[in-house]
């Protein structure tokens, strides 16, 4: 569904179907929003904060997602095992980016960002395109019953979440998202473990303190 292009960005066919979008999920080797003049950024704080940009750059505040209806400006959230979501309004020309980490998944932080493009620019949850980019994977992501128990709600078929055990934040995610009117066939999942891919990703789970960051972006294009 996501493929890699050569700069080692991972794009969705359904986002660059619009043509006036440019977006990504960056790997560990992409270097093209490094230095770029367009990006814009939050100090990111595990919040479900979701800031509107103006087209202004840089770091124009603190919180977990980015929403923006002016051309050329780029969004960007920075992620190693966090999930990285994209959002795009074929109908009002908006896009968000959203960092959602197990505090942010939790507070619903996709959620606030879906609110912000509604209440701001009108958008409508089922005209929303979504992509779930790379994040820590079920496969390597096992936590507490301090954490796993706050989940109880969003996986309520689960056992087990009284002890520790794995947790899927992409589909936490997708959840959010169904639940704040995406359709399901509008959603595209990356699938891909950043702690599984040592090559291809940076986790923070597995490098600790040494891990870098990856950079996932969405614009509209000028
Ligand atoms: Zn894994």
């Amino acid at each position: 569904m996501f493929h890699r292009d050569e700069h080692g960005i991972y794009r969705v066919p359904a986002f660059d179907a619009l043509g006036w979008i440019e977006h990504g999920f960056g790997s560990r080797h992409a270097t093209l929003w490094r230095d770029d003049p367009r990006v814009v950024a939050l100090r990111q704080i595990h919040s479900a904060i979701c800031v509107v940009a103006d087209g202004r750059p840089g770091r124009i505040g603190e919180g977990d997602a980015l929403v923006t209806a002016v051309p050329g400006a780029l969004l960007t959230v920075r992620t190693a095992d966090c999930i990285p979501v994209l959002l795009a309004c074929e109908r009002r020309r908006v896009v968000a980016v959203v960092h959602a980490g197990w505090r942010g998944t939790l507070q619903n932080v996709a959620g606030a960002a879906i609110r912000s493009m509604g209440e701001r620019f009108g958008s409508r949850p089922e005209d929303l395109l979504a992509a779930i980019g790379p994040g820590i994977g079920a496969c390597c992501y096992e936590v507490g019953p301090e954490v796993a128990m706050q989940f109880k709600e969003l996986f309520a078929e689960r056992d087990g979440l009284d002890g520790r055990t794995k947790l899927d934040l992409a589909e936490a995610n997708r959840r959010r998202l169904l639940a704040a009117g995406v359709p399901a066939a509008r959603i595209s999942v990356a699938g891909l473990c950043t702690c599984c891919r040592p090559e291809e990703f940076h986790s923070y789970r597995r490098d600790r303190a040494g891990a870098g960051r990856m950079t996932s972006a969405i614009g509209l294009r000028p």
